[in-house]
């Protein structure tokens, strides 16, 4: 994979595909990390006199132009951290956004309106995604693929676009190769894995993947449910996939077979009532119950204090511990507690700690945690678990040709 330091970039206009994909609150930035993530990019290839042209998607719009995924606040912010104006396009391929990079100086930067305002940035169809490639390389001479969190997409800014200009990987994608080569070539032992999130649907690949190869293997979050429903508990009103009950059991089995020790929740906060995440509204019917134990018109939303001092002693001789999804509903304080005791193990570990997911990561740094305590905190959720899956990865790909 070429790196920016093989790409002459002086005068030249130079299209960095980020990942600005980040939480938004009312039109405020809640977590700013993925902006900070991708800015020695930028400032690097500015102070080599680039013309640079950021881009990125946000949220989920429908492939037409939406408000409130606008990457306007984005514009502000990173203008703010890279310490000079960040000139904001309120198109992407339009007049608006062929005015600005036309405009630009060397050593200029620009960040153009949300790719996914436009349909064939996600299209399935190859001809509708390429013409949309050519009207993005139109406005630009090189490609700079620094959006970790999107490169597990097949997506137009991702895939096709590398293919039209000259390119390289940013130092972000750099970075973050490196660290999940760790993970998956010569990993320090004993490996940990913590897993938690709201889907066990979206891990079970990753499940598979690790049942032959971490050591250790804590499932809270979410996910937790489906694997007490299959070992036959009551889960009341939790989070459950019913459907993938007979594939959770075949994981339990493996990990049996393979000396993967498997821990699940022995104890978890329930409540009647999702919690309120917006206005954090006690919740007054909180309850700490055994995990065989859950009442039928309750909700787990976190794992409990026995399991959080029995996470903690699984992570005591880690050397290696990666951590995907949350492990309660951290959005609320009271069912914070999970994800608070999780991230303490990991901060005052000796080991190499990786915390993958968009959520988790910004659970670390919403929870007041040090980031530089952590190993690798990284910006991608998706992209990091597909990796670890063994799959291969097209923007990823692309960057490679
Ligand atoms: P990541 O982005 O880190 O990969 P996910 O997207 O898989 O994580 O899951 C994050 C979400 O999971 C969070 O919004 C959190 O509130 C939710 N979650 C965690 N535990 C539970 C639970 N017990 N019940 C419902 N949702 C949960
Ligand atoms: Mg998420």
């Amino acid at each position: 994979m070429k790196t920016i330091d093989d790409l002459d970039v002086a005068g030249q206009r130079v299209f960095v595909r980020a990942d600005l994909n980040v939480p938004l609150s009312g039109g405020r930035i809640t977590d700013d990390g993925r902006i900070r993530a991708v800015a020695p990019t930028i400032t690097k290839l500015l102070e080599r006199g680039a013309k640079v042209i950021v881009a990125s998607h946000l949220g989920r719009p429908k492939g037409e132009p939406d408000p409130q995924y606008s990457l306007a606040p984005v514009a502000v912010r990173l203008g703010e951290i890279l310490g000079k104006p960040v000139a904001f396009a309120t198109d992407t391929v339009g007049d608006s956004a062929k005015a600005t990079v036309a405009a630009l100086a060397d050593g200029e930067v620009t960040l153009l309106e949300n790719l996914r305002f436009n349909a064939g940035e996600t299209s399935k169809d190859d001809a509708e995604r390429g013409a949309f490639a050519d009207q993005l390389a139109a406005l630009a001479d090189r490609y700079v693929g620094d959006g970790f969190g999107a490169v597990h997409r097949k997506h137009a800014s991702v895939y096709d676009l590398p293919a039209r200009l000259p390119h390289a990987a940013g130092l972000l994608i750099e970075k973050e190769v490196g660290v999940l080569k760790k993970l998956s070539e010569d990993v320090a032992r004993p490996y940990v894995v913590v897993l938690g999130g709201a889907k066990v649907s979206d891990k079970l690949a990753v499940i598979d993947n690790l049942l032959g190869k971490a050591d250790k293997i804590l499932v809270g979050g979410g996910m937790a449910y489906t694997f007490l429903k299959a070992l036959g508990h009551e889960v009341g009103i939790s989070l459950l996939q019913e459907d993938q009950i007979p594939v959770v059991l075949e994981y339990l089995e493996r990990a049996k077979a393979n000396n993967v020790e498997f821990v699940l929740p022995v104890d978890v906060a329930v409540s009647a009532n999702f919690p309120d995440t917006k206005t954090h509204a006690p919740v007054p019917d909180y309850e700490v119950v055994d995990a065989d134990k859950i009442p039928a018109t309750k909700e787990g939303l976190d794992i409990g204090p026995k399991t959080r001092e029995l996470f903690a002693e699984k992570l005591a001789d880690a050397r290696t511990v990666f951590w995907n999804g949350p492990l309660g509903v951290f959005e609320h304080p009271t069912f914070a507690e999970g994800c608070k005791a999780v991230a303490q193990a990991l901060t005052d570990s000796d080991a190499f700690t990786v915390v993958g997911g968009g959520d988790s990561a910004a659970a670390v740094r919403i929870l007041g945690f040090d980031e530089t305590k952590f190993g690798h905190i990284s910006t991608g959720g998706g992209a990091s678990l597909e990796y670890l899956e063994g799959k291969t990865l097209p923007g990823l790909a692309a960057l490679e040709g």
